[in-house]
């Protein structure tokens, strides 16, 4: 039964070094060479097609349809004189992913290529295998995906994908790109509103993002020979390796050749593709590794980041390894999340939350930080939901990932400047005073990127001119955290807004009005504000004091989006009806259920038809040892001890396994989706996931490692 894992470890020592061809280094000769964006359409179009297209993607107007047809016929001689042969509408399900069917330009009836318009702006994906989370039983049977022009087109392959959101024939959004947008429009209507106090040159606010990206990579071999890592992404079994994590030589250590190469390989891939990665560097956990790129507009971004992913994959197979992107693949490693860096940027090149050193615009930048931290802690409960998977589940809360209770870290300074201006909560301005002066905000430091204030613990940290979202995944679409980001703070800019003006009609002057409303927010949203250690117990006693929600598992933090609250703040902001709300909550739960499902199974299956048989053989190999010993007069204590822990183990496995089966008839029939999913969060993965991996592991330091039939933590762990 070891014998895969044997195969697989030769075929490991016998890998060939892979050759990355770089042939110049000057990645500006090349980057973005298969994209097909603003920059390509302005070299292709007429002028007057160009400028009408240009003019629509800003002003996010229709596009006519004499327009498109330009468009795609441009588009399409673009891409076959790169040897495209096909398009395709390339779109991000709710399933996680990207999906795409690609079509021929070969028109076999007409005998030519063709593209039209028509096809670049609309395409009928086959729905059907969609999740809709009960949308399409009862409206609309079939959906289309309509081209998004504010994200470039890009030849992938020999096929040229256009970015498209995928909606129903009733208008319900069915993908994670839809509301995303949806959501950039609202931060950036409000934003811009907001930011007219002042400065009137401010037409538009442009929301960014930079994802640090996390992950693990193995070998090919390895992976294959663990139908854990295959079926479900992590490993359900696997004892921690002698050396794990303890040393922490990793994070600073060289980045071992083999993934050295894959990573200029894939970083070749992406500057092609226009993705602008820039840092590359070990992770904390042995074979974790993190790439993180320039940051761009949220949508773009987040495109980039999904077409990453898959870049990796791809090139990864050519290096015969394979790329983890779970959130929690190895127990007692640290996970991989997928820091959202974001912010806000003007469309005259402020940075919205960088402090700088004049006094009125600093009261700018302070009215978005302010805002900012008051609308998480008006929707914590809402930002907790939107990252919450069945993945992520194994990484928040645990000892070395951002708890699952949300606060805001702002660094030692931010806090000071905040708590000076609460507490000259009182202080009376007069029209003529100098308010700056007055409320110790004429000098913020204009914050020096400092490394050691910085907070790694935190869910949502300041991090000197950006947020940073700590809490989200590394295998996620960012675009369900950003859509929720950016819609509720958007909801708070919409209320300070209306305080401002509130108090302006009052008489008061209108940056003592400002200022009036921020001082009140910094008091109501204290509670929000954490600047200590999040791993830590005393936090999660301090939060429960606070009355902050600990949301460990995701079939409950899911509740949040159905709160007439957050229901109403997506249909408000024409991010999503509540329609579609409960939709995407139903396909969440769904989805949560599915994957404990197949965990359950993998488990099941590994753990009676490998490791318990392996662990009878080895047992009997020891009971004719023990007897030998007997027969010769030997005290074989030792012996008999191990030969009784072995049956203990294996009596836990065999009914943790049998129970669970049962279990899993019972709640099968739950018809409830939320009660389905409660159950085998509580009932399933609660009750036995632990105890049969606990019996499980430590049949692995038991058993002779001759026999052992799954690729062990260490093997897997230690590429060179
Ligand atoms: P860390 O110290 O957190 O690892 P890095 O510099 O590696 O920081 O990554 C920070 C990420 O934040 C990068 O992707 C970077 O482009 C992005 N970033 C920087 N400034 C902004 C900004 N104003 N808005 C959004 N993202 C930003
Ligand atoms: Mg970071």
């Amino acid at each position: 039964m070891a014998q895969l894992r044997f195969e697989a470890l030769k075929r490991l020592s016998e890998r060939p070094k892979v050759h990355v061809d770089l042939s110049t280094p000057f990645v500006s000769k090349f980057f973005g060479e298969n994209v097909y964006g603003i920059e390509q359409m302005r070299a292709t179009l007429a002028p007057a097609v160009f400028k009408k297209v240009s003019q629509a993607i800003k002003n996010h107007e229709k596009i006519d349809e004499a327009t498109a047809d330009a468009v795609a016929s441009a588009a399409k001689s673009w891409a076959i004189s790169k040897g495209a042969t096909h398009f395709t509408h390339w779109f991000q399900p709710m399933t996680g992913g990207t999906a795409e069917k690609h079509d021929s330009f070969f028109d076999a009836l007409a005998g030519i290529e063709k593209f039209k318009g028509s096809e670049l702006v609309q395409q009928e994906p086959d729905a059907s295998s969609f999740p809709s989370g009960g949308i399409r039983s009862t409206f609309e049977a079939r959906g289309y995906t309509a081209w998004d022009p504010t994200s470039p087109m890009f030849l992938y392959g020999k096929t040229l994908s256009i970015p498209t959101v995928f909606v129903s024939y009733t208008g319900e959004t069915l993908d994670t790109k839809a509301p995303l947008l949806k959501a950039l429009k609202a931060v950036d209507i409000a934003a811009t509103q907001v930011c007219q106090l002042f400065d009137k040159d401010i037409q538009h606010v442009v929301a960014s993002l930079g994802s640090e990206q996390e992950y693990f990579v193995v070998d090919s071999a390895l992976f294959q020979a663990r139908p854990d890592l295959v079926m479900a992404g992590r490993s359900v079994f696997g004892h921690s390796p002698a050396r794990g994590q303890q040393m922490e030589d990793h994070y600073f250590g060289s980045i071992p050749s083999r993934v050295y190469d894959f990573m200029k390989d894939f970083e070749i891939e992406a500057w092609k593709l226009g993705i602008p990665v820039r840092t590359r560097h070990n992770e904390v956990a042995p074979s974790q590794f993190e790439v993180a790129p320039l940051f761009e507009e949220v949508n773009v971004a987040n495109d980039h980041n999904q077409l990453l992913m898959d870049v990796m994959n791809r090139v990864a197979e050519k290096h015969s390894l394979k790329i983890i992107f779970h959130e929690k693949p190895f127990a007692g490693l640290n996970g991989s999340g997928k820091h959202n860096n974001w912010s806000l940027i003007t469309d005259t090149g402020v940075n919205l939350y960088a402090p700088t050193s004049s006094a009125r615009d600093n009261l700018m930048f302070l009215t978005f930080f302010i805002t900012t931290v008051k609308a998480v802690h008006e929707y914590s409960d809402l930002l907790r939901a939107s990252i919450a998977t069945q993945a992520n589940d194994f990484r928040l809360g645990a000892n070395e990932a951002p708890p699952a209770i949300m606060s805001v870290f702002l660094g030692s300074q931010m806090s000071a400047v905040l708590d000076e201006l609460e507490k000259k909560g009182n202080v009376k301005i007069e029209k003529g005073d100098n308010m700056y002066m007055k409320l110790g905000i004429d000098q913020i430091p204009e914050i020096i990127l400092d490394a050691t204030d910085r907070n790694r613990t935190s869910p949502f940290a300041f991090t000197g001119n950006k947020f940073e979202f700590r809490a989200v995944g590394g295998s996620d679409n960012c675009a369900t955290p950003m859509t929720a980001l950016n819609t509720i703070v958007a909801e708070q800019l919409t209320h300070f807004l209306a305080a401002v003006n509130k108090e302006i009609d009052k008489g008061e002057e209108k940056r003592i009005a400002i200022v009036n409303v921020l001082r009140q927010y910094i008091k109501e949203s204290k509670n929000i504000r954490f600047e200590g250690d999040g791993y830590s117990d005393e936090w999660v006693q301090e939060a429960a004091k606070r009355g902050l929600s600990n949301l460990k598992n995701t079939p409950r933090a899911l509740e949040a989006y159905l709160q007439k609250k957050s229901m109403d703040l997506f249909e408000k902001h024409g991010v999503m009806s509540h329609k579609e709300v409960e939709a995407r909550t139903e396909i969440r739960w769904e989805s949560y259920i599915k994957r404990v499902q197949i965990e359950a199974r993998v488990m099941g299956d590994l753990a009676m038809n490998h490791i318990v048989p392996t662990a009878i053989a080895y047992q009997n190999k020891l009971i004719t040892n023990a007897n030998g010993l007997a027969g010769l007069g030997i005290d074989n204590k030792a012996v008999v001890q191990t030969i009784k822990e072995i049956s203990g183990y294996i009596e836990i496995i065999k009914n943790g396994v049998r129970e669970m089966v049962e279990e899993r008839k019972r709640i099968n029939k739950i018809t409830d989706t939320h009660k389905r999913a409660i159950a085998y969060c509580d009932d399933i993965k609660e009750k036995y996931f632990e105890s049969i991996r606990d019996a499980v592991d430590k049949l692995e330091l038991l058993v002779d490692d001759e026999d052992w039939p799954l690729v062990k933590y260490r093997e897997l762990l230690f590429l060179r």
